[in-house]
């Protein structure tokens, strides 16, 4: 079985629940069967982009009710699952005046995606005869004021999350919506890709002993895989490296993510492959990272002083060292593949160096 006995928070990404809903729903099932399980939920890919653009415009609600509807036939669940939600939703978006700004409102409506595919996630469980509780965000996560943008408040967390904890420990599977906070009574987000600092929060809060972060790809890798086909995972790496590549482009985990003790196993929802953990060890292999910077992008290799051959910028970034390049859009696949050449090779081999 897989790790019996342990508490786990693990989150699903929304590439994951749009792609591999059976898969993340079983898998969740399989890790209850052997010990603790607390679920974190992104919204269905393209939903919060969906409910940006209805919060500014009012107009696209059709749209996000088919797509729910379609995803709940695709799943073998009922589409009236979602009707509670979804007329609050259309309430919402008709009471802009009573809310104390846009930026309350806007997150108001954006915490919706979570919540119906949390909805989806706890009706699945349920159906395979899981015993599950649902939880809302605003009750479990508190965050300041800054609304789009929020900001954990630890100690209140620390108390919202205790019935998590009950209700794990009491046997059950809980569910919670990723991305959605609460500040006196109104619903915050906390910012894009924020189910990652969700799950590490809520991991730390009820002493978890790992956040396994579901996605696309089954780690942090030397580069982008999709760019860079020789690019490999790295096993180890610290939580200081990963905030550092984060910040400098890499989206294989959220920079507050790694503002806790808690491990963090990175994860394919597909197939449950992990090969990257994030802590204490870092097995020092260079990563490669990219980021758009207005015309250019910025090419960084985090954790090197130089690239032999190659003349960059290099700095210290958040305690890390870190080599910068800027190299134009049509150059980058080229560029990328070339300097991971000039680093690792061309053969898929063990990583450079072993745990420290
Ligand atoms: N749904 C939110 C977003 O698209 C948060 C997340 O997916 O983690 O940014
Ligand atoms: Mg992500």
């Amino acid at each position: 079985m897989l790790c019996p006995g342990r508490r786990f928070v693990v989150k699903f990404g929304g590439s994951s629940v749009r792609n591999h809903f059976d898969s993340a729903v079983s898998f969740a099932s399989r890790l209850w069967d052997a010990g603790e399980v607390a679920v974190v939920v992104s919204a269905i890919k393209g939903v919060t982009d969906a409910l940006l653009r209805l919060a500014e415009t009012r107009d696209g609600i059709e749209g996000i009710e088919a797509l729910h509807r379609d995803f709940a036939l695709r799943h073998g669940l009922d589409p009236s699952i979602f009707s509670r939600l979804l007329g609050e939703l259309e309430r919402s978006v008709e009471s802009r005046a009573s809310f104390p700004s846009e930026m309350a409102f806007r997150d108001h409506v954006v915490s919706f995606g979570e919540l119906l595919s949390a909805r989806a996630f706890a009706e699945a469980l349920s159906a395979m005869g899981v015993p599950v509780v649902l939880f809302d965000p605003w009750e479990v996560i508190a965050t300041d004021g800054n609304f789009g943008n929020a900001e954990v408040n630890l100690r209140e967390t620390l108390r919202g999350s205790a019935p998590v904890r009950e209700a794990i420990e009491e046997g059950f599977v809980v569910v919670v919506p990723g991305f959605v906070g609460g500040y006196l009574g109104l619903r915050t987000t906390l910012g894009r890709n924020g189910s990652d600092y969700t799950a590490a929060v809520l991991g730390d809060a009820i002493g978890a002993d790992a956040v396994l972060i579901m996605g696309g790809v089954d780690g942090v890798y030397t580069a982008d895989p999709r760019r860079v086909p020789f690019a490999r995972p790295v096993p180890f790496i610290s939580r200081e490296r990963v905030k550092v590549a984060s910040l400098l482009g890499m989206n294989a985990l959220h920079p507050k993510a790694t503002e806790f003790e808690v491990p963090i196993l990175i994860g394919r929802t597909d197939d449950w492959a992990f090969s990257t953990v994030v802590g204490e060890a870092d097995s020092g292999t260079p990563v490669i990272t990219h980021r758009r910077e207005g015309e250019l992008f910025r090419v960084s290799v985090v954790g090197v002083d130089s690239v032999p051959g190659y003349e960059g910028e290099s700095r210290e970034f958040n305690g890390v060292r870190v080599v910068s390049f800027w190299v134009e859009r049509h150059s980058l696949r080229g560029f990328l593949n070339s300097l991971h050449w000039a680093l690792f090779g061309r053969r898929r081999t063990a990583p450079l160096a072993v745990v420290s």
